[in-house]
Order: C-alpha cells, then sequence, then structure tokens
C-alpha cells in the first residue's frame, strides 16, 4: 500500500484561518489555530479516502515513546477517532490547558 503524503496548505473549516504549507516535515493534517481536523482519512493515515469530510475535534493528546506528541481527532459525525502527530508549529499548550479544564 502506498502510503501518500500530501502538504498543502488549507482553510480551516472550523475557524476560518488559512494554514500555510508545513514548515519542515510531514503533511499538514490539522489547523495549528484551533488544532481541528477534518475527516479526508479512512484507513490509515494519508490515504484520503474518506468519504465523510466532517470537522474532527481534538480530544485528547499523548506522549509515544516512538513517535513523539499525538492528538487524537476525533469525527463530529461518525466518531472515528485518529491520532495525528503534533506539527513544530502547532498551538498544543493551549490544547492541553483545554484538556484540562474539562476535568
Ligand atoms: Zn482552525
Ligand atoms: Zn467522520
Amino acid at each position: 500500500m502506498a502510503f501518500k503524503m500530501i502538504n498543502e496548505s488549507f482553510t480551516c473549516e472550523n475557524c476560518g484561518k488559512t494554514i500555510e504549507k508545513h514548515p519542515e516535515w510531514s503533511a499538514r493534517n490539522h489547523c495549528p489555530f484551533c488544532l481541528s481536523s477534518k475527516h479526508m482519512d479512512k484507513d490509515f493515515p494519508g490515504d484520503r479516502a474518506s468519504t465523510c469530510l466532517w470537522i474532527m475535534e481534538p480530544i485528547w493528546i499523548d506522549n509515544k515513546k516512538n513517535k513523539g506528541w499525538m492528538i487524537k481527532h476525533k469525527c463530529k459525525k461518525c466518531w472515528k477517532e485518529i491520532l495525528n502527530k503534533v506539527a513544530p508549529d502547532d498551538n498544543f499548550l493551549d490544547l492541553i490547558k483545554k484538556i484540562n479544564s474539562n476535568f
């Protein structure tokens, strides 16, 4: 199976900000401002095979030994959960505060 990584700029459908291409390495798949994502991947990251295309909300953040910081996104429509790597310019400290305030 091909592992396709697309680095592209897009407009965030959640906060409306324009997101530039990823500054470094991987594909940009979520908004660095509100950290929302879009349900584009079906079976594995980067396949872009989903027909859902709904907004995915960041619900959790985790530190994986081999991958570093990961954001868990949950689709608002079909409830699918996908783990995504944190980008270097992500505003993820705000997300941690937000998650902490929910508990
Ligand atoms: Zn956004
Ligand atoms: Zn979905």
